[in-house]
């Protein structure tokens, strides 16, 4: 019974303390890594969070925010755009958001993933990219995307493989409405803290490969991994953004989300 004290039940804090407690233990994996804290975007996913809990998120200065299905991203960014747009006439400043879109992109929901995010960190193929492209040159504005990477090779997992992943980058570097800013990865469901440690240095190896290949210019510089649960190991391989939502948003809140369901 040694350790018991030391241990809170984080779902007893409020909404403000777990963001706090997360972004300290960011800070912390981030110097002991040998890297700056500011150099980690903490990018917090909303898809259990009940629209005022991304508006008090909001009200703390927190920016950036992931959801990973678009109808759902949809909803959200226009409930955030209404407040946005009270909090600018009350306040006379503006507030800027960021949406990162996370999860998995139907091809005919491509058009409003471009419009709504700055980052898509879940192009897994060529066939997405090609889509992305082709709906960022209709608004004559390029878009940032990350490459999902299955570096574990998993079957059941989204993803673009170890060994294809040269390939594809190589082909999205030529597409002019584009630009290839990085890797994502998401670490196998099983296999506990050594496993995905082990997938996040290889993604982190193969980020480094490409990025000294020359791929993407200056611009590939983004690794996004680490969830909840092993957001301190994906820092200690080398990822710059992390990608965090039930420690921050409390996984009480799911099943209340009318959004739990199937597409
Ligand atoms: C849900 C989700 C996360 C956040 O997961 P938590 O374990 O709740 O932090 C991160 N990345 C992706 C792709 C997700 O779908």
């Amino acid at each position: 019974m040694q350790e018991a004290v030391a241990s809170v039940e984080p779902m007893d804090l409020t909404l403000r303390e777990r963001y706090d407690a997360i972004r300290q233990r960011i800070a912390t994996a981030a110097i002991r890594a040998g890297r700056k804290p500011e150099h980690i975007m903490l990018v917090v996913v909303t898809k259990s969070a009940t629209p005022e809990q991304i508006r008090e998120l909001i009200s703390y200065g927190h920016q950036d925010f992931g959801e990973s299905r678009v109808q759902q991203l949809i909803q959200r960014a226009a409930q955030i755009d209404e407040y946005l747009i009270r909090l600018r006439e009350l306040r006379g400043s503006a507030t800027e958001i960021r949406w990162h879109m996370i999860g998995s992109i139907q091809r005919n929901k491509v058009r409003k993933a471009v419009e709504l995010s700055r980052l898509i960190h879940s192009v897994d193929s060529l066939r997405l990219a090609e889509e992305i492209h082709i709906q960022s040159a209709r608004r004559e504005q390029p878009i940032d995307v990350l490459l999902e990477v299955n570096v574990a090779g998993e079957a059941s997992k989204h993803g673009i493989t170890g060994a294809a992943v040269r390939h594809v980058v190589a082909q999205l570097d030529t597409m002019v409405n584009l630009r290839v800013r990085g890797l994502m990865c998401m670490a196998p469901l099983v296999g506990g803290a050594a496993v995905a440690s082990q997938t996040f240095e290889r993604a982190a190896e193969l980020f480094r490969e490409l990025r000294q290949s020359g791929v993407g210019g200056s611009c590939f510089d983004l690794l996004s991994m680490g969830m909840s649960g092993d957001f301190e190991q994906a820092i200690a391989a080398g990822a710059n953004i992390v990608r965090v939502g039930s420690a921050i948003i409390g996984a009480s809140d799911i099943d209340a989300s009318p959004e739990s369901g199937l597409p």
